[in-house]
């Protein structure tokens, strides 16, 4: 579904992603762990073309490295980003709205809210309530189900355990858990890669700005030098 082929990412004289290739399945579920400044964030970014980029990438073999990136939501593809990113004074039913803004499907948005609701029923009860006035938590399911409302296909997701107490944590990735069984291929951002190996199917490890070693998350989870490093053993 996703083919990435020798990213490189420059912020003047650094060079934070250095040459990734990384393929995600259809389906498939692939977290990107590392330490702080591995490259993560820039890789997600330069992926969803938030960040000019060097190298290729394609998305069902379409060539979406020069794509103007609101059309890549048309092509399937959502990313929530590091901070959530809500339109803090817009309700959350609006923030939902916006999701589905390259939709004119009436009803199966209407629908597609609902389902939404079902997720994350605490939004349901706060349908009304400015966005920027919710925990962080809370703005964090906006920001996903901000995207499940342009059905994507990729979901791309940056940190979302950032700022949110254990319990929300856990929360915010059942919902992630929920959605990525309905099928959609999931490419996630994690500091807490414990989390993020129990969630998918496969991890890469990054250390400035290279993938240094992807295998199954299972494995990762066994290897001792994975954890040792990263998941604080
Ligand atoms: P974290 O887990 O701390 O968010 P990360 O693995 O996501 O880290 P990035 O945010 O991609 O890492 O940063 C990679 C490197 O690029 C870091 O050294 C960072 O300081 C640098 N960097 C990121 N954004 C910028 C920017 N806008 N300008 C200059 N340097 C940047």
């Amino acid at each position: 579904m996703l083919e990435v082929r020798g990213l490189e990412v420059h912020y003047g004289g650094i060079c934070a992603v250095r040459g990734v290739d990384l393929d995600v399945a259809a389906g498939e579920k692939v977290a990107l762990i590392g330490a702080n400044g591995a490259g993560k964030t820039s890789t997600l970014k330069a992926i969803a073309r938030m960040l000019p980029a060097r190298g290729s990438v394609k998305l069902e073999g379409e060539a979406i490295e020069h794509a103007p990136p609101h059309t890549l939501v048309r092509k399937g593809f959502a990313l929530v980003p590091e901070g959530r990113g809500v339109f803090a004074r817009l309700s959350v039913l609006e923030n939902l709205e916006m999701g589905a803004y390259v939709r004119d499907d009436k009803a199966a948005i209407e629908a597609d809210i609902e389902r939404v609701f079902g997720l994350l029923p605490r939004l349901k009860e706060r349908a009304g309530q400015t966005a920027g006035t919710l925990s962080g938590g809370e703005q964090q399911m906006v920001a996903i189900g901000r995207a499940l409302m342009s059905r994507p296909r990729l979901l791309l997701l940056d940190e979302p355990s950032m700022g949110l107490s254990p319990i929300m944590v856990d929360t915010v990735f059942d919902v992630i858990r929920q959605v990525v069984q309905d099928g959609v291929t999931l490419l996630l951002v994690e500091q807490n890669a414990r989390l993020a190996l129990s969630l998918c199917d496969r991890g890469c490890v990054m250390d400035g700005g290279e993938i240094t070693l992807t295998a199954p998350a299972t494995e990762l989870l066994d290897n001792p030098a994975v954890r040792a490093a990263y998941l604080g053993e």
